[in-house]
């Protein structure tokens, strides 16, 4: 198959590449090196991909209309997997307008794009954020999230809601995966496992924000990219599936494990919980098993050591 990724060069979607390119598809990855987190790291999450005659790199910017007709014109994906975002929820609050830009008008772009070129299959990434503070858990695909707490979240909300309307109006189907906080190997480093092993190395203190007792479903990076790949081989109509663990961890358990897989003690700075930041995320992924097969095997202590040695091998 012919694939398009967005936002290619980022901690999923460079993953999510190479994974594609070792299943024999031919892979274009767009992105714009937002610099939200370093450009070289960035560089270096494509440095396999690169080497794959099968894997094009297009650089651009999904609210550029002169990127997007590049990336698009007499191009024949057979699919479109659209990660390309602003993400993290506490920098929404500071800059809203950017993540609307990005996150609704640029998904928008992308659905004009397919329908001019009549390309009929997208997988979009949305979040667990869109649930908000919901009490009910584990979360499932059927609950209510009119109540997101960040910009972000609604932006994850609205796209998906705008791919809606381009299935009804223009039969592209759409898979909208809710990816639960994701982590392994190239995590973004402003997320909470990256920064507190980076800090804990550096002997530097972390905040900690509320009591500790905020609760996570963490998914490890190769069960997500198990979940996308099976949905990129799946024509679903319009579907929303969540992608989790479906098990969570406390913040102070996170860190407790962090410690001793480090065997470096964290000093800790307990501070108000921030707007913005959800208390807990919980996955239901009994959707995600029966239309995808999708059978996360990850529990957090193998996968944070499986990226703890990641960073032995990748620093220098
Ligand atoms: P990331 O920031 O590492 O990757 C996103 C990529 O999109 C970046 O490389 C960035 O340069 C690119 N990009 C941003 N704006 C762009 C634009 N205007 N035009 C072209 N490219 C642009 O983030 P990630 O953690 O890999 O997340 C990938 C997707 O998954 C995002 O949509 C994110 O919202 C979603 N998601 C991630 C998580 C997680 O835990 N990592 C959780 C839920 C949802």
């Amino acid at each position: 198959m012919k694939i398009l990724i967005t936002g290619a060069a980022g901690f999923i979607g460079s993953h999510l590449s190479e994974n594609l390119l070792n299943e024999g598809h031919q892979i274009v990855g767009f992105d714009n090196f937002d610099p939200f987190y370093d450009r070289a790291v960035k560089e270096h999450n494509l440095e396999k991909s690169l080497s794959n005659e099968l894997f094009t790199l297009i650089e651009g910017d999904l609210n550029n209309s002169g990127d997007m007709k590049n990336l698009f014109s007499g191009q024949e994906y057979d699919v479109v997997i659209h990660l390309a975002a602003k993400a993290g929820v506490r920098p929404s609050i500071e800059n809203p307008l950017d993540y609307t830009k990005v996150n609704v008008n640029g998904t928008q772009n992308l659905l004009e794009m397919m329908k001019s070129e009549g390309l009929k299959r997208l997988v979009f990434a949305s979040s667990s954020s869109v649930y908000g503070n919901s009490k009910d858990v584990p979360y499932n695909e059927e609950m209510n999230v009119n109540n997101p707490i960040s910009p972000y979240a609604a932006t994850k909300v609205a796209a998906e809601v705008l791919c809606y309307t381009y299935w009804q109006l223009f039969g592209i189907s759409v898979t909208c995966l809710r990816f639960f906080t994701v982590y392994g190997p190239r995590q973004r480093p402003e997320m909470a496992i990256a920064k507190f092993i980076r800090k804990a190395y550096n002997g530097e203190s972390i905040s900690v924000f509320g009591d500790g007792r905020s609760s996570r479903d963490f998914t490890y990076i190769d069960d997500i990219i198990q979940g996308v790949v099976s949905a990129v081989h799946k024509d679903l109509g319009y579907e929303i599936i969540n992608l989790g663990e479906s098990t969570t961890i406390e913040l102070n358990s996170l860190i407790a494990l962090i410690e001793k897989l480090t065997g470096k003690e964290v000093k800790k700075d307990y501070l108000e919980m921030q707007p913005g930041d959800v208390f807990t995320t919980y996955a239901d992924i009994s959707k995600a098993k029966k239309l995808l097969n999708y059978n996360p095997t990850t529990n957090m202590e193998e996968g944070i050591s499986k990226y703890i040695q990641w960073l032995e091998k990748h620093s220098t």
